[in-house]
């Protein structure tokens, strides 16, 4: 069945090439009758300001693990760090590595933490104020190389929060967590090795020219043999936030509806390396760029992840050819068989107008 009142032209059904990791391609395809699966209805989730049961809120600080810090160090905490109850990697006990056959394991050596981001319950990110948010971030710096600095063996720390049941947030107060583990994870080593082979060939970093694209000059791209306008490329078409030092930008192969990515403007491979001075910058894009996922979602849950340069022996190396960000992946939709099963992910809206969209919100 067809809509009369959709426009034919504004439909897009393309597989759409991630640019840094060429085999996590996305399916764009957004006429209603196409849409291989459906929204998700969102269970909805926990916003009350203060639960008496919850081991995370200000008062039963006795029923979590061992505090690692809090923020401020007296008086009432604003920001606390614990050591995870349930690590998925756990500590100093050697483990045999065990390998048989294909079957390969590596030791289950690292850390895993949990920071309270607030002491209220339930307040999203957005709703934080820019200073909170500046400490926490510096708090993810601080941690980080503090784990470095530990161990050798520790070649990545992953710094991720889940927000919302959809999110597979399995403790509703809001928190971020921190594994440190001896091997770094595979997409981010896919980032590693494929912007590494751009830089060698191109001699700048990708990530760069990414930003310089999402804030390219107009172009139409024409379609060669009938000459008919196959794509408009406007000021600014993928920018969804920018601040003096950092940007918000919906990737052009989002793997997600409403995946957005930020970035520092300028080159830099390790998030360790944010000036002190410039985390507040970094804040007012987060909380900006969150609230405008709020407002156009209406009630967002995610995921969303730091991706930094791994601290092994290549390091320096790749410190010109990497460069960090922040992913964001909202959860308005359940992977389907399709995906599961073909590697491709669907994306049902068309990453220009969530764009769109999304700038559109009035802050
Ligand atoms: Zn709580
Ligand atoms: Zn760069
Ligand atoms: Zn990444």
């Amino acid at each position: 069945m067809s809509d009369p009142s959709t426009h034919e032209s504004s439909e897009v059904r393309e597989i759409r090439i991630n640019p840094v990791i060429p085999s996590e391609s996305v399916l764009v395809a957004t006429a209603r009758s196409m849409r291989p699966k459906k929204a998700e209805e969102l269970a909805p989730r926990d916003t009350r300001k203060h639960v008496e049961t919850c081991p995370f809120c200000r008062g039963n600080e006795h029923k979590t693990p061992p505090v690692i810090l809090s923020w401020p160090p007296e008086g009432d905490w604003q920001i606390r760090m614990v050591e995870n109850l349930y690590p998925v990697l756990g500590d100093d006990r050697e483990q045999a590595g065990f390998n048989f056959g294909l079957q390969q394991t590596i030791d289950g050596y690292g850390r895993h933490e949990v920071i309270i981001d607030h002491h209220e319950h339930g307040i999203a990110v957005q709703e934080m104020a820019e200073s909170h948010l500046a400490i926490l971030f510096g708090i993810y710096q601080t941690r980080m190389r503090q784990l470095f600095e530990s161990d050798e063996r520790l070649k990545y720390v992953l710094v991720f929060k889940n927000f919302g049941p959809a999110a597979g947030a399995s403790i509703p107060h809001t928190h971020s967590q921190v594994i440190a583990m001896p091997v770094v994870p595979e997409n981010v080593d896919a980032e590693v090795r494929n912007s590494a082979a751009h830089y060698a060939k191109h001699h700048h970093c990708i990530f760069c020219a990414l930003i310089d694209e999402a804030l390219t000059f107009e172009a139409t791209i024409y379609d060669r043999a009938s000459g008919a306008v196959r794509r408009k490329i406007n000021v600014g078409q993928y920018v969804v936030e920018r601040g003096e030092k950092f940007i918000a930008i919906k990737p052009f192969a989002s793997r997600y509806e409403w995946e957005v990515h930020i970035l520092p403007l300028a080159h830099q491979a390790d998030f360790l390396d944010v000036r002190g001075e410039d985390l507040a910058d970094l804040a007012r894009v987060m909380k900006r760029t969150m609230a405008r996922l709020d407002a156009v979602i209406g009630g967002a849950q995610y995921n969303f992840f730091l991706h930094s340069v791994p601290h092994d022996a290549q390091r320096d190396a790749h410190a010109p050819s990497y460069h960090w960000h922040l992913e964001i992946c909202p959860r308005t939709s359940i992977p389907t068989g399709f995906e599961l099963g073909s590697g491709l992910f669907v994306n049902t809206v068309n990453p220009e107008q969530a764009a769109e969209r999304l700038r559109a919100v009035e802050l």
